[in-house]
């Protein structure tokens, strides 16, 4: 039984149909036949990603799906290759091995269900929202549907940040799940544009990384291409920094209050689609179930354990490596409580990752950083202006980055030598599109 269609239950129930005589998935919403943005997963309305080392699993566990997508008009974007993007500053482009898939999240979310539900073992109830587990505090057996109580050998939450688990558990009697929070207090603001003509078709990603090396409010941006020869425009900025969700002040913001006036003046050529839409859900929130004697026939994954500020992309990611976990701890004759803390243990990397930075912009909530992360974040720094012009660290800053190696990477003798050694050039002063690609863009 898997709580929640968003990506997160998609995966799980790919990753589960093989080892269960049957799957179903209980999807509180009404579920739209098409690419369409739906009231459960409003952050379809914001630019989503989804990096190569998560791509990969997802393929792996619904076979076809990069190609599908492609198909229907998603971007495979080489990275670093296509990726014009400033970090300390502008990084040179480098065909590299890694990727992103960019398209919209509506698009993304209804070829996984439409590839998913076509599988005889999965069935998938929308419009049905859990209500309640059932069970005790040593096994959950089912849950309360809307049509009663419906058993099941195993119960998997993936229902997102809004996740009842925790009040569910304490009213079977668990104890209290301890729940971290870092909270930057980033807002989003996001617009839909129909891309000049001549940049349709192919584009690179643009991206404006917010600067959490001077004590002022980070802000930043990126450009996606997606499906249909459109561009999504995310501008974010934290607490003290956010940007407006007005169209006036959307503008002002890429053009006059990021660190580079690129998003502003690519936009200014592109034909607005929609309106800007504003969001806030944003924080670092993680409910450690790992440290609870949580009652076998229960695991939570995706954004019900660990959400991430979504700036960094990981959380589909993350939740697509999760139920290959856990289908892999099962299938090794593994305890749900030995999934769950497995599951814990895929997210602490980019949970380091994530609250690493977001630690530094001022007026976080949540932590406060002590010298041994301002120790990391110099190492991160000199890293950022090393890769510039050393590309193993620059390989290994992209293949962790893009969740295809282990965080560790970044550490490896070789990687750590080069970042010892510092940077040969400078980043570069402006940036990298190329000449047709400017052309094509109208600039
Ligand atoms: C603004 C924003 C931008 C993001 N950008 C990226 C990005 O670029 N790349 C990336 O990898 N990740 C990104 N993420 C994270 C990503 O959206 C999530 O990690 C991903 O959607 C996985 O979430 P999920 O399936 O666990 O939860 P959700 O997507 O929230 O889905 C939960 C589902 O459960 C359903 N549900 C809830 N309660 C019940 C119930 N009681 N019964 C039945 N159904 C229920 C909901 O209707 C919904 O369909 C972003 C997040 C935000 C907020």
């Amino acid at each position: 039984m898997v709580i929640g269609g968003g990506l997160a239950g998609m995966v799980t129930a790919a990753a589960l149909r093989h080892r269960f005589d049957e799957v179903v998935l209980l999807e509180r919403d009404k579920l739209p036949t098409g690419a369409e943005v739906r009231r459960g997963v409003p952050q379809a309305r914001h630019a989503h990603l989804l990096v190569s080392g998560g791509a990969r699993v997802v393929d792996s566990l619904v076979p076809g799906f990069l190609n599908r997508m492609l198909a229907e008009g998603a971007h495979r974007v080489n990275a670093p290759g296509d990726l014009v993007t400033m970090v300390v500053g502008w990084m040179p482009r480098r065909a590299g091995s890694q990727f992103l898939l960019s398209s919209s999240r509506a698009l993304l979310d209804w070829v996984l269900r439409d590839m998913v539900s076509r599988d005889p073992r999965v069935q998938i109830r929308a419009e049905s929202p859990a209500v309640e587990l059932i069970g005790d505090a040593k096994r959950v057996r089912g849950v309360r549907g809307p049509d009663g109580v419906l058993e099941a050998d195993l119960v998997v939450d993936t229902a997102g940040r809004g996740s009842r688990t925790p009040k569910w558990l304490a009213e079977l009697g668990v104890g209290k799940v301890r729940t971290e929070v870092i909270d930057s207090g980033l807002a989003y603001a996001t617009r839909v544009f129909l891309a000049p003509e001549a940049a349709r078709t192919r584009f690179p990603v643009v991206n404006v990384q917010a600067n959490s090396r001077i004590p002022e409010p980070g802000r930043g941006g990126v450009l996606l291409p997606m499906e249909n020869g459109r561009w999504i425009v995310t501008l974010a900025g934290t607490r003290g920094g956010e940007p407006p969700a007005t169209v006036d002040g959307y503008t002002d913001f890429a053009m006059n209050r990021i660190r580079h006036p690129i998003l502003g003046e690519l936009i200014a050529r592109a034909e607005p689609l929609t309106g800007v839409h504003g969001t806030r859900t944003t924080s670092n929130q993680r409910h450690r179930y790992d440290e609870l004697d949580l009652p076998e026939g229960l695991v939570a994954l995706g954004d019900s354990v660990s959400a991430f500020n979504p700036v960094y992309g990981h959380g589909m990611s993350i939740s697509a490596h999760c139920a290959f976990v856990l289908r892999a701890v099962l299938a090794d004759g593994g305890s749900t409580r030995q999934a769950q803390r497995a599951i814990f243990r895929i997210g602490a990397g980019p949970w380091g990752m994530a609250t690493g930075m977001d630690m530094h912009f001022p007026n976080v909530r949540g932590v406060q950083p002590g010298p041994l992360d301002r120790l990391r974040r110099a190492y991160s720094d000199r890293m950022g202006l090393t890769a510039v012009s050393r590309p193993r660290v620059y390989d290994a800053m992209t293949a962790t980055y893009m969740l295809a190696k282990p965080m560790a990477s970044l550490m490896a003798p070789g990687v750590l030598l080069d970042v010892l050694r510092g940077p040969i050039d400078p980043p570069l002063a402006e940036p990298p599109l190329t000449t047709d690609e400017r052309r094509r863009a109208g600039l």
